[in-house]
């Protein structure tokens, strides 16, 4: 049986990437600060360590004890407007600390290394669809410090046979049956919309109505969490180091999400057209061709109602999110 650490298992990706483990016959050990994740996010089949990445001799002595055949990590800052103030934030967390555990993989003998990475990556995309070797120029701090962190990846897996894959998500959305999103505050456009049509958030913000798109409002790839789970798991396996881009191939404005939630939901949803967010691109579409060939990734959800439809169900039973 295959042991796997995973870093930021209490998060929103990371504790559906650990049940997704779970299921399909792994051992997991969660290591979290819970800093923004949540006790009740982490599987209670997983064995769980509360720890900082910063500090550094831990997660080495966790990673050399505990003879894991790969590592997950999804611990690391994401929210692209923050990013745009707090760029110290950014750095420290995501390569500074990133580093802590890479080196651990080293120290641990790990083998394979998953990373959290994303379309922030590629900035201003030159065209659409979005290939892997397609340019990568981020717009915003959140986005260079993962574009940062898979170079640093590629280094160690050149000079101390760490094989890794970056996986760049696009837009992370929907819940499993048990784990969903909950962050606090929610700044990411599905949870936000859905609080408006359970009522306890009065209207939303549609960033800017004058992008150069059909509707003037962002175009995004909204990809489903099991989606991403599965290609976690396949990645483990991937007979050399990579990247691949994840995401639908569709692209929904952020007026067709409104319209899709409200669908779902049966309610109407309240918004303002308010001015653009910084560090924002005008349409981000993933091209996944490549993980569907090399890994045989087969995603399930392709359309925006039924990763709305689950994220909905999550938060009727979860109204509050998680208690702890
Ligand atoms: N967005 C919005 N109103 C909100 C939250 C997000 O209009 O309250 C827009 C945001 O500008 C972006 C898209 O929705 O174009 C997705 O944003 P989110 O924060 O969910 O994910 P990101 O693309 O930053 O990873």
């Amino acid at each position: 049986m295959k042991r796997i650490l995973v870093a930021g298992g209490a998060g929103y990706i990371g504790s559906a990437c650990t049940e997704y483990l779970l299921d399909h016959g792994y051992e997991v050990t969660v290591y979290d600060s819970l800093v923004t994740g949540h006790f009740d996010a982490i599987d209670p089949r997983a064995d769980f360590v509360l720890g900082d990445l910063a500090d550094r001799d831990k997660i080495i002595s966790v990673a050399k004890n505990g003879h894991y055949d790969g590592i997950m990590h999804f611990a690391a800052a994401s929210l692209v407007g923050e990013s745009m103030t707090n760029p110290s934030k950014y750095f420290r967390n995501n390569i500074a600390n990133g580093i802590n555990l890479a080196d651990a993989a080293v120290e641990g003998g790990v083998k394979s290394f998953v990373f959290s990475s994303t379309a922030a990556t590629f900035g201003q995309p030159e065209k659409t669809p979005i290939e892997e070797h397609d340019s990568q120029k981020p717009i915003n701090p959140y986005g260079e410090s993962k574009l940062c962190f898979e170079k640093i990846l590629n280094w160690y897996s050149q000079i101390h046979g760490v094989k890794y894959a970056a996986l760049r998500y696009f837009n992370a959305a929907g819940a499993t049956e048990n784990f969903g999103e909950a962050h606090d505050p929610e700044t990411h456009l599905i949870p936000i919309i859905l609080q408006v049509a359970a009522g306890t958030r009065e209207k939303m913000m549609v960033f800017g109505d004058d992008y150069n798109t059909p509707d003037g409002s962002c175009i995004r790839d909204y990809i489903h969490i099991l989606d991403l789970a599965q290609a976690h798991m396949l990645a483990l396996d991937a007979p050399e180091s990579g990247h691949y881009n994840l995401g639908t191939g569709k692209g929904l404005s952020v007026f067709e999400i409104i319209k899709a939630t409200e669908k779902v939901t049966g309610k109407k949803i309240n918004y303002e057209v308010a001015p653009r967010r910084a560090g924002d691109p005008d349409v981000l579409i993933a091209c996944s061709d490549r993980i569907k060939k090399m890994l045989g990734w087969k995603p399930q959800f392709e359309d925006a109602e039924s990763i709305i439809a689950s994220a909905w169900n999550w938060k009727l039973k979860n109204p509050n999110g998680y208690r702890r």
